[in-house]
């Protein structure tokens, strides 16, 4: 290698160890610290009151410009704050709680949560329940365009291949009852982030025991399909539309509810079988 090059060289790696070092330092300070997201904890605080002025705002104040003209407010007084509906369980798809951490307490990622639990059965409460957590992205459920808006979002540690832990499933029922109970969610709407955004979310994977959970209350699931007989006209499309799925892509759909339901990851048509699995759910949905 030439002098000037084998200098160049040098001072390029020089500089690439010294960029390391600094990152170890300020890792090191960042997870030493005894209150390592007191930053994001003071911006959650100034994120608060900025909506608490918009709950705070008269009728008369927030009204669209179009219709201030006709507008008399009179306060009715008869009125309570929205719930959530609809719970969406997600994993993580990250190698640990405090990567995950990490991600929610950052403004770039643009990600967040109600709820993390962690492999050993830590869980940390992100969100306020009434807030509205960007879990969920583009997706829908039903008629529901805007599922943020509708849902408690609940995401495991997990990165997609391991399984879930017990301590970590035990954590997700305590919860799941505690939020079943407040808010009065129904059964059905225990819901993978894999369902309502198929084709583009596999989560919370495969692996997670659905049918477990079901059998809790928390999600509907079929029953013995040893003596169902498919109707003649039977429509897999519909019936994915009538259990909540969006089927404008409809093998995603498809794959979404197999996914979920039937908890494997073959592809193609669905065969007789699991066509009858799905009658059988679609009928718990009507
Ligand atoms: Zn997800």
């Amino acid at each position: 290698m030439p002098l000037l090059e084998n200098n160049l060289f040098k001072t390029s790696k020089k500089i690439n160890n010294c960029i390391a070092i600094i990152v170890c330092i300020c890792f090191s300070i960042y997870s030493c610290s005894p209150k390592p997201y007191a930053s994001s904890n003071k911006v959650y605080r100034e994120k608060l009151k900025e909506l608490t002025k918009t709950i705070n705002a008269l009728p008369q104040d927030n009204t669209l410009d179009s219709l201030k003209e006709n507008n008399n407010w009179i306060g009715t007084t008869n009125f309570g704050i929205r719930k959530p509906n609809l719970v969406i369980i997600h994993h993580t798809a990250q190698e640990s709680c405090e990567q995950t951490l990490r991600t929610f307490t950052k403004d770039s990622t643009q990600v967040s949560a109600h709820y993390l639990i962690c492999k050993d059965g830590t869980l940390h409460h992100l969100l306020n329940d009434y807030l509205r957590a960007w879990h969920a992205g583009i997706g829908k459920w039903g008629n529901n365009t805007d599922v943020n808006s509708t849902s408690i979002g609940i995401e495991l540690d997990n990165n997609g291949k391991d399984s879930f832990t017990e301590a970590q499933l035990h954590v997700l029922e305590d919860l799941l009852a505690v939020l079943k109970k407040k808010y009065n969610i129904p059964t059905a709407n225990f819901i993978g982030h894999l369902d309502i955004a198929p084709g583009r979310k596999v989560d919370p994977g495969i692996l997670f025991p659905w049918k477990r959970f079901a059998d809790s209350g928390y999600g509907l699931w079929y029953g013995d399909t040893t003596n169902t007989v498919l109707p003649v006209d039977f429509n897999v499309l519909m019936a994915l539309r009538i259990v909540g799925y969006d089927v404008s892509k409809p093998q995603a759909a498809i794959q979404a509810f197999r996914q979920h339901f039937l908890q494997h990851s073959n592809t193609g048509e669905l065969s007789e079988e699991e066509k009858k699995v799905l009658y059988v759910l679609m009928m718990r949905f009507m």
